[in-house]
């Protein structure tokens, strides 16, 4: 049997660094919050998915075969994180003048395109919200928390009840007393607490007015009223969907640990009525004097500006391995020249090192890779993985041959395309999943949704009926046909 190093990650539930006990002794299942389309990923955001790579890299470099998923935020992210405003996906698309499907479309390739570019690896699924088994997958939860007495509807959609919830809030030790008390306006009078969120919300079309109109929503089983999911549901969803439950690690941005992990423990715990996931781990923000980096705060900067202003985004890549990835970054483009620099010295050194022989000596390379493996499965701990290699860049008592190789191990951790920049080698990109279900079902389904269009209802009945005996269970939404496969919560 194969015997693993053991590697510590910080647990933001237990709040303290653990051992990692993964659920099957070979195989890690992570999954990361992924980006909300509806404007290019800042390289904060893309700090996060660097921080999910290099998670994953570790687990590999340990000899673990990872399954990594990744959700895509396509509707149902209000400009508030607790449901208040505007969709970003529709005001997005109305700032732009596009549909909200074009505009998440667009940004959708912006994102791969520039997640490549950071030399971030693909996810091996990414499902978007939208898709069809998510779709049905959101509304069977809403659903079945219903039936499970966890939710109540409102005119504006459904609710999750967190007073029904005796430990709601201890990812991130929620004072549920003080935030009741600190809330002197409640703006949803309809909400019976506070920190009540919604798993489902109407569409505004009750008066059917074109600016009112939603562009992405869904028939729902609550009553005539078309509507859309809550931003926590999806990640229930495409996570448990996904990688079954328990599962080992979800991740994410600190900023995601008040409100979306924290519903999104509730909606789990309260399906299962017990603990889904083992290992909640968070990584810090990208600041800009001294505030966080977003999208919505006017101080955003892309993999795009990087380039214009004659960087390789890679040197961002570097830039982020110099601080631990819980630590805050402060990005400047002084920060980032530095970064720059010591990027292109690696370079430098590694190609004069495979030109000329230092020495025959090859004492010091397995110190080295020990300490380094070290670095990286203590939580992580890029900036001494970093010095590692440094160390082993200058050192004079190890041979080129084994410096070179050592070197390009350590990269498989740090993805700075050693190889690739030194000998022009290109990089293998990954193909990601975007949905489980089989071509043929997709067709089947195209077909139903044009016969019920054409009002051919034998045809359509005739297609639900094989749909049926293929295995599916087939949701009927409106004109909207959708199925869903494997059936792990019930
Ligand atoms: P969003 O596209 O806003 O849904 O965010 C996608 C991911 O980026 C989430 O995991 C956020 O926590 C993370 N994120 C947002 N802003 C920053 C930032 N300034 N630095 C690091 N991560 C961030
Ligand atoms: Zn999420």
């Amino acid at each position: 049997m194969d015997i693993k190093p053991e590697i510590y990650l910080y647990n933001t539930l237990s709040k303290q660094k653990e051992i990692f006990v993964p659920i099957n002794p070979s195989r890690v299942s992570f999954y990361l919050c992924g980006p909300t389309v509806y404007d290019r990923a800042t390289i904060g955001n893309f700090r996060t998915y660097i921080f999910g790579d290099l998670l994953r890299r570790v687990f590999q470099y340990d000899n673990y075969k990872v399954k990594y998923v990744q959700n895509i935020t396509d509707v149902g992210h209000l400009t508030s994180d607790s449901d208040e405003g505007e969709d970003k996906m529709e005001k997005g698309a109305k700032k732009i003048g596009k549909s909200a499907w074009d505009v998440a479309d667009y940004f959708i390739k912006l994102y791969w395109e520039d997640s490549d570019k950071l030399n971030i690896s693909r996810p091996d699924i990414s499902s978007r919200a939208t898709d069809p088994e998510s779709m049905a997958d959101q509304i069977y939860i809403v659903k079945r928390l219903r039936d499970l007495g966890y939710a109540y509807e409102t005119s504006d959609g459904i609710y999750f009840d967190t007073s029904k919830q005796k430990e709601y809030g201890k990812l991130a030790s929620l004072d549920i007393a003080g935030l009741k008390e600190g809330a002197r306006v409640k703006k949803n009078q309809e909400k019976k607490n506070i920190t009540d969120f919604a798993l489902w919300k109407f569409s505004p079309i009750q008066h059917n007015l074109e600016q009112t109109k939603r562009q992405m929503e869904w028939k729902s089983p609550w009553g005539d009223r078309m509507g859309f999911p809550g931003w926590h549901v999806e990640c229930s969803a495409i996570s448990i969907k996904r990688l079954g439950e328990p599962f080992d690690i979800h991740a994410g941005g600190v900023d995601l640990i008040p409100i979306h992990h924290t519903n999104e423990i509730a909606q789990n715990e309260a399906l299962y009525g017990h603990k889904t996931v083992n290992y909640w781990m968070h990584g810090g923000f990208v600041i800009v004097d001294g505030q966080r980096m977003g999208k919505s705060l006017g101080n955003a900067c892309t993999v795009k500006d990087l380039e214009d202003k004659g960087f390789d985004p890679l040197a961002f890549r570097y830039l982020t391995l110099t601080a631990h990835y819980r630590q805050p970054l402060n990005f400047t483009w002084e920060s980032l020249e530095q970064a720059n620099n010591a990027y292109n010295k690696i370079i430098k050194k590694i190609a004069g090192a495979l030109e000329k022989v230092e020495t025959d000596s090859d004492t010091m390379g397995q110190e080295f890779e020990e300490k380094f493996l070290e670095a990286i499965n203590d939580d992580l701990n890029m900036p001494r993985a970093l010095a590692v290699m440094w160390e082993v860049l200058d050192s004079k008592n190890i041979s080129s041959q084994i410096k070179y190789g050592t070197l390009l191990k350590f990269d498989r951790i740090f993805g700075l395309s050693l190889e690739e920049k030194i000998k022009g080698k290109k990089v293998e990109l990954r193909e990601v999943i975007t949905t489980t279900l089989p071509k043929e079902v997709l067709k089947m389904l195209e077909e139903s949704n044009q016969a019920r269009k054409n009002k051919n209802w034998q045809k359509s009945d005739e297609l639900r009926k094989k749909l049926i005996e293929m295995g599916y269970e087939v949701i009927d939404t409106g004109t909207e046909r959708t199925v869903r496969s494997i059936l792990p919560w019930s």
